[in-house]
């Protein structure tokens, strides 16, 4: 008897294109909207899928991307990895160093650039790094000034080609997508997803215990395309016959506002900061988001107060969301149970504002620091492990960091938790920043969200500065809203934070400066604060 067909991606567009050939595709581009159809779509996947094949691409080979989230972008999703060839999105926010990096380790064969983002590449380019590479592709109609060579356009690339393509069976362990964690720690880390791992984490975000993605929803991915994959959006928007909507290079609050409003967008992800922009926005302008109906946030603890207004203010729910690179990369949603719909409302905020529970096909395990499994109690933390069908269980070419963050099949996630009896996991903490004062931990996560809270701050992070007596102290750093009373807010700040936390957690100091720097993916990029601040000058 034959055996059933692999679980490959492919099959989630055939579905799109024959089910819902004229749900639309829309992206803002620099010239206006574009749009099309997954009829439309499916052909020009062909054509690309024929224009790599043309250019020599084989099977096992990495193409890469280093573009904002649009259509054409999108088109790179499904050609390259149903060809058989693996999808290598870069982060083009990362350093020249680190990007060269990359491209050398995954020895890409051919790069799509967005025109917006060649200077970046040309950068590193000129230094005489992608040996690798063979050709540019550059995503536009005609090829603008640039030192990439050889170089192409997008529209002459694929012009040639059929919108048929012969698809190959693919075998389940085919590498499909690629992307490298951005590195706050060392040198990026390549993961590699598997046709059949893209299959899994699609099918698990589909239904109700995941995304629930249907397909009358208007899904606007705002998660970067470059960050692991837009959180497999694009693919499961596909497999549900949704509307996509791509808000395309460096889009505004104002930007994303209208796209909502005009598009009437139900459904969008992104980091918390993201919203607050947002929200800011919304504050001082008129736009009609009726349409929304829930923000997947994720990325960095979303805080409670955007939880709170989104629901209150505008009637939108916050779909509260963990993962990781290495988990594909959704891993717990924070969905209520049945009958928590009643419990007050401060009590469902709660329970939205931690991590969430395991989605379903994941196992865990929280272990304290003598690999013992700690109790569900909402208050003893430990160490997060998963594993499942689409988390990895190794890095690119990295045996090194492999023993430091797998055992067997298990992922160390690096997370410090705490899981209530309920089953809510909620990161306290990352190993590497919780505080450690005097042999107890302070989960500088729980305080940036509680400073965050008050009205006059804008950004706020806290850290652990080395201190004699405590071995470490913490210190927060705030970015104040325009015109605020720095005396009057520090002095609040501390109030907020004796209000809910024991005393020895009042942060040591309250520094104000200008912007919180940031990694590649948006996150606090807590190092250069730490490099900054490392010797004890402040406390
Ligand atoms: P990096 O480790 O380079 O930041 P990722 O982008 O894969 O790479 O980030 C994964 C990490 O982001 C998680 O291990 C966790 O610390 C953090 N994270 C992701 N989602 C959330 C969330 N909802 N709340 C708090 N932290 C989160």
């Amino acid at each position: 008897m034959p055996g059933a067909t692999a679980q490959t991606i492919r099959p989630f567009l055939w579905r799109a294109s024959k089910l819902f050939p004229d749900r639309e595709i829309v992206s803002r581009t620099a010239e206006g909207i574009r749009r099309s159809t997954y009829a439309e779509y499916e052909g020009r996947v062909a054509q690309l899928a024929g224009a790599l094949e043309d250019a020599g691409i084989e099977r096992g080979d990495r193409v890469a991307t280093f573009c904002w989230n649009h259509d054409r972008h999108f088109e790179t999703y499904f050609a390259i990895p149903s060809m058989g060839a693996q999808l290598h999105t870069i982060n083009p926010l990362l350093p020249d160093h680190h990007i060269q990096y990359i491209v050398e380790n995954a020895q890409d064969k051919i790069v799509f650039v967005d025109p917006s983002l060649a200077p970046k590449l040309e950068g590193a380019f000129d230094e005489g790094a992608f040996e690798s590479v063979e050709q540019f592709v550059m995503m536009a109609s005609e090829v603008p000034e640039t030192g990439l060579e050889p170089v192409t356009d997008y529209e002459t690339f694929v012009s040639d080609f059929d919108t048929e393509y012969d698809w190959p069976d693919l075998p389940e362990d085919q590498p499909a997508g690629m992307c490298y964690t951005s590195g706050t720690t060392g040198e990026p880390k390549g993961v590699e997803y598997t046709q059949q791992m893209m299959w899994a984490h699609t099918m698990a975000t589909l239904p109700e215990a995941g995304l629930d993605i249907r397909s009358d929803d208007v899904i606007m991915p705002v998660v970067p395309m470059f960050h692991v994959n837009a959180w497999g959006l694009p693919f499961s928007c596909t497999a549900a016959g949704a509307k996509h909507v791509y808000p395309g290079p460096s889009p505004t609050p104002e930007d994303l506002a209208h796209l909502i409003e005009e598009e009437g967008v139900t459904m969008t992800a992104g980091v918390p900061t993201v919203w607050l922009g947002l929200l800011d926005y919304l504050d001082e302008n008129d736009a009609d988001i009726s349409s929304l109906e829930r923000i997947v946030i994720g990325g960095s603890a979303a805080p409670k107060s955007v939880i709170k207004r989104f629901d209150q203010e505008y009637d939108v729910e916050v779909v509260h969301a963990w993962g990781m690179t290495e988990m594909s990369p959704v891993g717990t949603i924070a969905h209520l149970k049945p009958g928590m719909e009643d419990l007050p409302l401060d009590e469902q905020y709660e329970k939205r504002g931690k991590q969430g529970l395991m989605v379903p096909g994941l196992e865990m395990r929280v272990v304290d620091d003598d690999g013992n499994e700690v109790p569900w109690n909402g208050e003893d933390f430990g160490e997060l492990w998963v594993r499942g069908p689409w988390v990895t269980t190794e890095y690119f070419k990295r045996p090194d960091a492999n023993e430091e963050d797998y055992v067997e099949n298990w992922l160390k996630t690096g997370d410090v938790v705490t899981v209530d009896a309920e089953g809510y996991v909620k990161i306290v903490d990352r190993a590497k920043d919780v505080i450690k004062s005097g042999g107890e931990w302070i989960s500088s996560l729980e305080l940036e969200n509680t400073l965050m809270g008050h009205d006059d701050v804008s950004e706020a992070t806290v850290i652990g500065v080395p201190h004699e007596r405590w071995q470490e102290r913490p210190v927060a750093f705030i970015v104040p809203q325009a015109g605020a009373d720095e005396d009057a807010l520090k002095s609040d700040l501390v109030e907020l934070v004796r209000a809910e936390f024991p005393k020895w957690w009042t942060p040591d100091e309250v520094v104000f400066i200008d912007e919180v720097p940031k990694t590649a993916t948006g996150k606090f990029d807590k190092k250069v604060l730490r490099d900054q601040y490392d010797d004890s000058s402040l406390i």
